[in-house]
């Protein structure tokens, strides 16, 4: 490739889920496009990221000062793995200082450079970065990993609080109405508890969400083509292009983590997964922050050896427990269970953190229990893996919405951190999605399409691009319209 050029600067929030979908288009910019990659966090961040980029990467990670307990959090805390759910505010609440510092950052890179950064992608918590491109006269859009469908109701809830006007357990979004009713156990409960005083409230209402009007438009890590509706809603309601140009996903033979440590290798998961035949092993896990409760545990272990089914199952402490201490089997699982599904061979236990993406790439895997977060959404369809949907937070309830009533791939088991769940019901739905019955018949022809959905979107063929290519090019030609633009207008002042 020739001399690279430009620099696009890529600033994710401070959460894996947010880094993982920004390390994954760093990459996928640095192999499709002939421009250099900045990622931008904070130090720690930085090292992990650091320690994930391939060897001959030509990624520039770029440190942004940060101190955690200036703001009240414990120190070298700058992720919110290393968080309880109830402080993940603070840390948020935290980044919006950051502002001075990435105004300087962007400056000594333009200095450095001879020429300002090509654009800025920063992540949707940091709708601040607008005005500082704005005020370097540098391109700007919001970056989002969370799919259109559900960052729409996400957006739309934050601004309008609606369900706090409603006597009804039942409600619509005022400016949504394509997502039909919305019940109350599916929101989080930060929305659920959220009054408009509250720090989260505070937070979208006044330091976020407006400031997307100033961004020059908004990137999703989605399709077009099964998205098109929660694009639609930020269109009409920012009056700003909308490029979906995913999915964009972490290749499995990069390996690249975003620094997370597997509690199993790689090659030990294909292994035992190679044993077992076509489509028959369920994959568990709720992503990279949450857990479940205790009794939930209990009865989740109950159901999975209930079910008679192959599975691999991500385990954590369960909520009120550190995340990062030990694991007490002999007390938050059945008496045995693990011997036992050791004994068997159906049942792979992973500590903490297991290499997803290989799992569901592998084709023995064929449904996946998930929170329904975004990148493991994405992960999943790209791969025709069915889903059986536990929301547990954010925008994940409207994830399944879009899964389970527009694309029928997914069914819900259960919605929050604080459900009742009963093993019956768990096996119930295990068996509805894998067994040969009318309902996973028609989910497998379903996630068949989608899966060739997302195939044709990101083809890059002689003669033919995808939906997603083609918003990629989009987003760059717009990028470098405005450069060509300011460039002119600099001519004429001189
Ligand atoms: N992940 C993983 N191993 C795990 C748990 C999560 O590799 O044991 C990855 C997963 O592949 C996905 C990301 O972490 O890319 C989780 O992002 P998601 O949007 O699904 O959920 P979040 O963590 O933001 O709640």
């Amino acid at each position: 490739m020739a001399q690279r050029e430009e620099n696009i600067v890529l600033f994710p929030f401070m959460a894996q889920g947010h880094i993982i979908p920004f390390l994954a288009l760093a990459l996928h910019i640095e192999q499709s496009k002939n421009y250099t990659v900045t990622l931008v966090n904070t130090p720690l961040n930085i090292k992990k990221l650091r320690s994930s980029l391939p060897p001959n990467s030509t990624i520039n990670l770029l440190e942004i000062p940060f101190s955690s307990s200036d703001y009240g959090l414990p120190p070298n805390t700058e992720n919110t793995d290393a968080l309880p759910y109830y402080q993940v505010i603070q840390l948020v609440e935290a980044s919006v200082s950051l502002k001075p510092s990435f105004k300087k950052l962007i400056e000594n890179l333009t200095e450095q450079l001879g020429n300002p950064p090509l654009c800025i992608l920063a992540d949707i918590f940091f709708g601040w970065t607008a005005s500082v491109a704005k005020e370097l006269n540098v391109f700007h859009a919001i970056f989002s990993g969370a799919g259109g469908f559900g960052l729409a109701c996400y957006h739309s809830l934050w601004m309008n609080l609606p369900h706090r006007y409603v006597d009804s357990d039942l409600f619509y979004l005022p400016d949504f109405a394509e997502a039909s009713s919305i019940h109350v156990s599916q929101l989080a409960v930060t929305i659920k508890e959220a009054d408009g005083t509250d720090p989260w409230s505070i937070f979208h209402q006044k330091k976020n969400l407006p400031e997307w009007v100033k961004s020059d438009g908004i990137l999703f890590n989605t399709v077009e083509e099964f998205d098109h509706v929660g694009l639609l809603y930020f269109r009409r309601k920012l009056g700003r292009p909308v490029w979906p140009i995913g999915p964009v996903l972490l290749s499995t033979k990069r390996q690249a983590r975003a620094g997370k440590e597997d509690g199993i290798s790689s090659e030990l998961c294909l292994e035992w997964l190679n044993t077992k035949p076509l489509n028959s092993v369920l994959y568990v896990s709720f992503g990279s922050m949450n857990t479940i409760s205790a009794s939930q545990m209990m009865q989740l272990a109950m159901g999975l050896e209930a079910s008679g089914k192959n599975f691999i199952w991500v385990v954590r402490p369960p909520i009120g427990f550190d995340l990062n201490s030990e694991f007490k089997a002999n007390e938050w699982l059945p008496e045995g269970f693990e011997e036992r599904i050791k004994g068997s061979k159906r049942g792979l236990l992973v500590h903490n953190w297991a290499p997803q993406v290989d799992i569901l790439s592998h084709k023995s895997v064929s449904t996946f229990l998930s929170h329904c977060g975004w990148n493991s959404v994405l992960e999943a369809l790209s791969q025709g893996v069915l889903i059986i949907g536990w929301p547990m937070a954010a925008e994940q309830f409207f994830n399944v919405k879009l899964l389970e009533e527009e694309l029928g791939v997914c069914v819900e088991l259960a919605r929050g951190k604080s459900c009742e769940i009963r093993h019956e019901d768990i096996v119930e739905k295990i068996e509805l999605v894998m067994n040969e019955t009318k309902k996973g018949y028609e989910m497998r022809r379903r996630a068949c399409e989608v899966m060739e959905m997302i195939k044709n979107a990101m083809k890059d063929e002689e003669g033919f691009k995808g939906s997603s290519v083609k918003a990629m090019d989009d987003f760059f030609s717009a990028a470098l319209s405005m450069r060509k633009k300011t460039k002119k207008e600099q001519n004429i002042v001189a």
